[in-house]
């Protein structure tokens, strides 16, 4: 997502704006002075060593957007951490505001349907944890630790892909916060471009605060 800017704010009125965002937040809101900050901007990468304004550590849809119109606000560039587990440590950026999904982590399986509905800052191995106690499955990646977001949004190829494809073979929806701040459902059906570009084009479409994924009957190894 570029919000492009290049000025440096005024540090009050970024204080004051900071303060009133955080009064609305069901997460926190990190700045290079609060505690916490140094481990939420480090990434899989230990070479990675940039330093975003502000990181905000979303729990849920309403902090996603809350971030997103924020850093539209301030004029500031905006990285989306999702497992964090890219090499080039695209999910933190400096000077910018680091939408933090880490704590999204959330997995829903509808056994019945054969259907996951997986949160925007999921690891594969949350995925497989769950879905494995119905003995389900869905092509995710070769490392548990991996984030499923970074991962689907790019293709995805893992141990499953000669039975069942790709990730994105396997995405039936996504729910996404857009530029501008608004949530949308992208699918087949629903807003079909924008799913096309999920499918393969990599972050920089939106938020995608959860995923739905097709499952398949892997019985547990
Ligand atoms: C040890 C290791 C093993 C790997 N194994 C595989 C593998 O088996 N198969 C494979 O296909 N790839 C593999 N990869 C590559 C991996 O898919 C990418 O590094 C991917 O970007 C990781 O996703 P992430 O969510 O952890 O990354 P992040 O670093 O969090 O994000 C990567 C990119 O996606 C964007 N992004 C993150 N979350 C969101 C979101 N919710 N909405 C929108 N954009 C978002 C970020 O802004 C960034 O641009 C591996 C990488 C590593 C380091």
């Amino acid at each position: 997502m570029n919000i492009e800017t290049q000025h440096q704010p005024d540090p009050a009125a970024f204080a004051a704006a900071v303060e009133s965002l955080r009064r609305g937040l069901g997460g926190e809101a990190l700045t290079a002075t609060d505690e916490g900050y140094d481990a939420a901007r480090a990434v899989w990468n230990a070479m990675i060593d940039r330093r975003p304004l502000l990181i905000v550590r979303c729990r849920g849809v309403a902090d996603v957007i809350a971030a997103v119109r924020f850093a539209r606000e301030q004029g500031r560039p905006v990285a989306i951490r999702g497992g964090g587990h890219n090499v080039a440590g695209h999910a933190v950026c400096d000077g910018g505001i680091m939408v933090d999904l880490s704590q999204m982590r959330s997995v829903r399986v509808d056994p019945q349907a054969r259907r996951a509905r997986v949160e925007g800052g999921a690891t594969w191995g949350d995925v497989d944890r769950e879905t494995q106690a119905f003995a389900l499955a869905t092509p995710g990646g070769l490392i548990s630790d991996t984030g499923v977001a970074g991962l689907t949004l790019a293709g995805g190829i893992g141990w499953l892909r000669s039975r069942y494809g790709l990730c994105i073979d396997n995405l039936v929806s996504a729910d996404v916060v857009t530029v501008d701040g608004r949530l949308l459902t992208a699918s087949a059906e629903e807003n079909p471009d924008l799913f096309w570009a999920l499918r393969g084009g990599g972050g920089n479409f939106g938020v995608v605060t959860s995923f739905e994924f097709a499952l398949h009957a892997v019985a547990p190894p």
